[in-house]
């Protein structure tokens, strides 16, 4: 039988148990604190929990070696899938792909009915029958929308809006359309016809469930006449730019985070800020980075504000720290989420910032829940702070 894992031979072969996936680069190393780079690896302790030890799972796998057990799934979706170790792997060997391996992991554990876990089934269903994971109603998904605000249907820039912000951080969508609004832009959103991107649904393997929304959120958008589709939440706009191509999907529009979107109107001297006399730091969402490659652009944003001041953590950009949420694991393994927060909580208080700014509403209900007393920063979405102190 023709395993996909089979796909991630090359891979499997080239890796040399060099451990390089567990730490970020020694030459990166600022602190003896702040070393580790798989939060999976460091909250559990056994090589297995490393991409190394998935590895040795997958090759196991594929040679008949290894049986199902709870145990084992468990392994293997305690995983945020941050996208650290495929960072240092390929710094090392450009041709590995452990993420990939990670994926295919998932997938396999889906198609032998094996997998996902029990968490992950329940807002698998949440989805299908209210179209996001929280199981809210869907008729509420645009509640959060100022009184009065009117669509433009012949707008050629849209807003996906995403489950996790119009639920659970209305503020954050109301800064997003502010901050469109501020700028005179014309755009529309997609009411009732938008569906959960399905992003957490491919994460944790369930592939054709994926596939399904993404069909259905493609045909919405398809015949409107949208030329650029901007995203506030990191997981959505991965989803539509790297999962939906994987998925058999065709993008015909541009795809945008909001803060790349951000960014080139900085670069054209396009917006300007109101002086904000303050200290902050940035935690890069893994989707966002990493997964992404959107890493100069929110510091470009931050640094055209008068009077704040940047203050990096040890572990930034590549090297960032995962807040612990994503890969299922927030819904699976919320101790081990809110374990992973806390650290990332510590190396931000070591900066000595009051403000924890991210652009990702998983990171940041992750972070904000993990807060347990009050040495720790604010935490707040950057698209708040440019609303706020965006000249009009
Ligand atoms: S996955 Fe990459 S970094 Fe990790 S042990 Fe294998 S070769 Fe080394
Ligand atoms: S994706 Fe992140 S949590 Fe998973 S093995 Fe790699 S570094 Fe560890």
């Amino acid at each position: 039988m023709n395993m996909p894992l089979e796909d991630c031979e090359s891979s499997l072969e080239l890796c040399f148990r060099c451990s390089r996936c567990k730490w970020i680069c020694d030459w990166d190393i600022k602190s003896a604190e702040f070393t580790y780079i798989c939060p999976s690896l460091k909250k559990f302790l056994f090589d297995a929990y490393s991409a190394q030890g998935r590895m040795d799972i997958a090759r196991a796998f594929l040679r008949g070696e290894l049986d199902y057990s709870d145990k084992l799934l468990e392994i293997i979706y305690a995983c945020t899938l941050c996208g650290g170790c495929e960072i240092t792997c390929k710094r090392n060997q450009a041709k590995m792909e452990p993420l990939k391996v990670l994926h295919e992991l998932r997938f396999k554990c889906v198609n032998d009915g094996k997998g996902p876990m029990e968490q992950h089934k329940k807002f698998a269903e949440n989805i299908e029958k209210y179209h996001n994971p929280y199981g809210e109603p869907h008729e509420a998904r645009f509640e959060w929308m100022p009184e009065g605000e009117t669509d433009n249907e012949k707008a050629e820039v849209g807003l996906f809006i995403g489950c996790t912000i119009p639920y659970r951080l209305p503020n954050v969508a109301r800064a997003a359309v502010g901050i469109l609004k501020k700028l005179n832009i014309k755009f529309r959103v997609f009411q009732a016809e938008e569906f959960c991107c399905g992003g957490v649904l491919y994460r944790v393997g369930l592939v054709s469930k994926a596939r399904e929304l993404m069909e259905h959120n493609l045909r919405v958008i398809a015949g409107l006449g949208i030329k650029k589709l901007l995203f506030v939440c990191p997981g959505c706009y991965e989803t539509f730019k790297s999962i939906y191509p994987k998925l058999g999907g065709t993008l015909k529009f541009e795809v945008q985070h909001m803060v790349e979107f951000l960014s080139q109107l900085v670069d054209s001297k396009k917006i300007k800020f109101n002086e904000s006399c303050q200290q902050v730091t940035y935690h890069d969402p893994c989707h966002l980075g990493r997964l992404t490659g959107l890493y100069e652009q929110p510091r470009k944003i931050l640094n055209a504000i008068p009077g704040l001041t940047l203050m990096e953590m040890e572990r930034t950009m590549d090297n960032a720290w995962c807040c612990g949420a994503g890969g299922g694991v927030k819904a699976a393994f919320n101790d081990f989420a809110l374990w992973s927060a806390r650290e990332r909580l510590e190396e931000a208080k070591t900066t000595g910032s009051r403000l924890l700014l991210t652009a990702c509403p998983f990171c940041e209900l992750n972070l904000k829940d993990a807060e347990v007393h009050d040495e720790y920063p604010e935490v707040k979405d950057i698209l708040e702070l440019v609303y706020e102190t965006l000249k009009t």
